[in-house]
């Protein structure tokens, strides 16, 4: 497997169509869009046997060299598969070094911002993402800056201030924290890592995908997984999709996403609660930068949006942990969806991306 040549990677934006070389200091689109990664990617090999576990295993269809992957890896990826009966299986993502599916992605941002020569890390987030930015960044030896929002949750700002990240209080909306952080990331060496905005971090969650056809032999029928900014469900459809375009696999899967009824915007319904107070708080996501690609994804596959209750969360987390699981509100929050699931003609994965000491 040969290293991704750096040249070979451009910058695009789907809103206005500008491209842009790959550099530290290009965090998004002139018309303020989010940017997508092009790259020219390989086909995986038909076996993987003797290759690395993590992202390196995956290094062909991952935009990024695998020498940074290795140096990255920190246990991301391979999580436990298990069946659950009826067709139904869960990917166990919150058995992952910091707790959650979001080790992923840190993984693949951090071998980035080596790539790019960074010295610091800077995001804006109030707690998966920063607990598993700022692990792999002190892995590697990069500083890593959290700007956190108001109403963050405590357990979760322990976590990133324990790998030691500085922390940047942001006062007032949501959008403040992200202001913030972009300014940030125009000091000298600094990335913004963001996992709403950096388009590495889609490479890192792609890994999912290719884990889970290696892991079941086939395309499942569906894929539920709670979503907010969209990070994992973005970099499923990758990879999937990298799947399809280089002959591996036939189809793709239906995407099903799960949201909060306090807080969905892919279904069109209004957050009518501030963030800070929702039960599920990981997917608190009132208008995420990459929505309209995640509908656009969610359309594709033939997929579809559900709206679950609070108390259909916490039925669903109490169920869980009665068959040993125990998992955040948010990473539940994909379980109570299943029942309202159309249609079971296959295998169908749902994604346990938090582990349930995030939120005791
Ligand atoms: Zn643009």
């Amino acid at each position: 497997m040969d290293p991704t040549p750096a040249q070979s990677r451009r910058l695009h934006c789907s809103r206005c169509g500008a491209e842009y070389d790959v550099v530290i200091s290009r965090t998004v689109c002139d018309c303020g869009s989010p940017l997508d990664l092009v790259s020219d990617l390989q086909p995986l090999p038909p076996s993987l046997a003797g290759r690395p576990f993590g992202l390196a295993r995956y290094a062909d269809a991952i935009a990024l060299t695998p020498r940074a992957l290795e140096r990255t890896y920190l246990g991301a990826g391979m999580t436990p598969i298990l069946p659950m009966g009826g067709g139904t299986f869960v990917k166990c993502d919150f058995i992952s070094p910091t707790g959650s599916f979001k080790d992923r992605g840190a993984a693949a941002v951090t071998a980035a911002a080596i790539e790019l020569g960074a010295v610091e890390v800077v995001v804006d987030s109030s707690g998966n993402a920063a607990a598993a930015l700022a692990a792999h960044a002190a892995h590697v030896g990069l500083r890593t800056t959290v700007v956190v929002p108001q109403g963050a949750p405590e357990a979760k700002l322990a976590q990133a201030q324990a790998y030691g990240a500085a922390i940047v209080s942001a006062p007032g909306p949501r959008e403040r924290a992200a202001e913030i952080a972009l300014e940030l990331s125009g000091r000298a060496g600094c990335y913004y890592a963001s996992h709403a905005f950096s388009p590495f971090f889609l490479e890192g969650t792609k890994s999912w995908a290719f884990e889970v056809f290696e892991q079941l032999g086939a395309i499942p029928e569906a894929v539920l997984m709670p979503v907010g900014n969209g990070s994992l469900l973005l970099g499923v459809f990758a990879g999937f999709s990298h799947l399809v375009a280089t002959g591996a696999a036939r189809r793709l899967p239906r995407l099903v996403a799960v949201q909060s009824r306090n807080c969905a915007p892919l279904a069109g319904l209004p957050a009518h609660l501030t963030g800070h107070s929702l039960y599920t708080d990981g997917i608190a996501i009132s208008r995420p930068v990459r929505m309209r690609s995640i509908l656009d994804a969610i359309a594709a596959t033939g997929g579809e949006v559900l709206v679950v209750s609070d108390a259909e969360v916490q039925e669903a987390r109490l169920s869980l942990a009665s068959a040993g699981l125990w998992v955040e509100p948010t990473a539940a929050a994909a379980w109570a969806g299943l029942p309202h699931l159309r249609g079971d003609r296959g295998p169908v994965v749902v994604n346990l991306g938090g582990a349930g000491f995030k939120r005791p």
